[in-house]
């Protein structure tokens, strides 16, 4: 019978996991050969290299780069984010151009959408929210129980302190746009799968391509994996600058990560400060979210 570890150990090995999860990395590995402890698990290699049937030349041009700070002389070489080039196309390579898009459109296109597992579940689409012609776009994840329940998102929780960090911005939600990457719940909360991901997100890229959005915001995991088509986790590439289909972009934190790790707070204010100074924005005398 295996020996099982202390309590604090696993309390460890319970927030470690926490984390991972929070950051959208789901599979461990425990490797025996080098008698590596349960305290050791690492997330799992999800870079392999171009095999001889997929060669560098043959994949998809990458769709982003970092742009360099504008104080920090660092080589362009030095902060290439490598993209875990996706076997196939882009999620947004095919998709179409509308030709005179609005939001109204958009959201008529998407009807009472079957056309993923996710509209099994859901009460509400919740399609979007804020200002068509938002300088700023936040994109999270998926709608949770509040926002199926209402149609509009990040109204929960972590909706309510989003709002509290929009504000600490010098802005209020109807100056900025919000929206998911799906727009029906999936169930008990979890995070998106592949297929449902690449059903819905050309609506989000056509929202994206009416609001011509300054700056790009990515709430978590799922939304910037998605959006920069990499396996890479967010951890590595959080709070830079990067360059989307010609939108500033920047990856942080998703709200409902932040009440769950208040310390990372201070992390996604100092994100939220370069956003506010690359839109111009003078923050409120109090600001700082609480
Ligand atoms: S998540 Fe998107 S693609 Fe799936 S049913 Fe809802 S609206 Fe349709």
């Amino acid at each position: 019978m295996p020996e099982r570890a202390p309590e604090s150990l696993q309390q460890k090995i319970e927030e470690r996991l926490r984390y991972y999860e929070d950051l959208g990395i789901r599979l461990f590995y425990r490797d025996r050969g080098t008698g590596a402890t349960a305290a050791s698990l690492a997330p799992p290699v999800s870079t392999p290299a171009p095999t001889a049937a997929v060669q560098e030349s043959s994949l998809p041009k990458p769709i982003v780069k970092p742009l360099p700070p504008k104080s920090v002389a660092a080589t362009a070489a030095s902060r290439v984010l490598p993209l875990v080039a996706p076997s196939g196309p882009s999620l947004f390579e095919s998709v179409d151009k509308v030709k005179d898009d609005t939001l109204p459109k958009i959201r008529e296109d998407i009807g009472d959408c079957t056309r993923c597992k996710l509209h099994k579940g859901r009460n509400k689409i919740v399609f979007g929210d804020g200002s068509p012609k938002a300088e700023l776009v936040f994109i999270g994840e998926g709608p949770g129980a509040d926002e199926d329940q209402q149609g509009i998102p990040f109204v929960g929780r972590a909706g309510k302190l989003l709002t509290q960090m929009i504000e600490a911005m010098g802005l209020q939600r109807k100056d900025v746009y919000i929206c998911n990457v799906v727009k029906c719940r999936p169930p008990e909360n979890r995070a998106p799968e592949p297929d449902e991901v690449a059903t819905c997100s050309p609506y989000l890229l056509r929202q994206i391509d009416v609001i011509r959005p300054k700056v790009i915001v990515c709430l978590g995991a799922v939304a910037a994996k998605t959006l920069l088509q990499t396996a890479r986790g967010i951890s590595q590439f959080r709070g830079e600058w990067l360059e989307w289909r010609g939108h500033k972009l920047m990856a942080t934190y998703h709200p409902a990560y932040l009440l769950r790790n208040p310390n990372a707070k201070g992390e996604v204010w100092k994100d939220l400060q370069k956003v506010m100074a690359e839109l111009g924005l003078q923050p409120p005398k109090k600001s700082k979210p609480s």
